[in-house]
């Protein structure tokens, strides 16, 4: 079942969480700065073996000092206009982090609104994406959350689940 809330996902009691990271992965501000500052240091050293991470991939840490047993680091596509291949990464990112959090035995997962921050992806658009990719494994999760952070993104995720279900 899909459930969209408004929460910090720092603070979800979940199997994974996933990050919307930079290839780097060694830290950034965002959701991601919120993730490092609240798994601590250990983070960033598991992080830094990983050798960062291509878009639309995912790499796969301990969640440390996070409620959240594991991370699920994945880096979305920065928003140029639409023609070089955004759709196809975001997609790429909502499903390998489904994946491999099936694979990692993850019965449990939220995911914030990859790329929709600094990256400058529409938040529509990019909500379509996510719930789109997300419907064929409902059954698969006991539970996939949508952690929204504001009020507006709630509105906009609601609707346009609304509008996938009317299809
Ligand atoms: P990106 O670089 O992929 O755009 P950002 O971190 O800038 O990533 O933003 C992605 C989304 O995460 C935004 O919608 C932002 O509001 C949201 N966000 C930021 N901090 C948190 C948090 N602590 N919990 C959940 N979502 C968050």
């Amino acid at each position: 079942m899909i459930e969209i809330i408004k929460a910090d996902i720092t603070h979800l009691q979940v199997d994974a969480i996933v990050n919307a990271a930079n290839s780097s992965l060694l830290g950034g501000g965002g959701v991601d700065g919120a993730i490092h500052m609240a798994a601590g240091p250990a983070l960033l050293d598991a992080c830094r073996k990983l050798g960062g991470c291509h878009e639309g991939e995912v790499k796969v840490t301990p969640g440390f000092d996070l409620p959240a047993k594991m991370v699920l680091h994945t880096v979305g596509p920065q928003w140029q206009g639409g023609e070089a291949g955004e759709s196809g990464i975001l997609t790429r990112c909502y499903e390998n982090c489904l994946q491999m959090g099936l694979s990692e035995g993850a019965r449990t997962i939220a995911f914030p609104a990859i790329s929709t921050g600094v990256y400058g992806y529409p938040k529509r658009q990019a909500a379509v994406i996510a719930l789109s990719t997300m419907q064929p494994y409902e059954d698969s999760y006991d539970k996939i959350f949508v952690c929204c952070f504001s009020d507006a993104d709630m509105w906009i995720y609601q609707k346009a689940m609304a509008s996938l279900e009317l299809e």
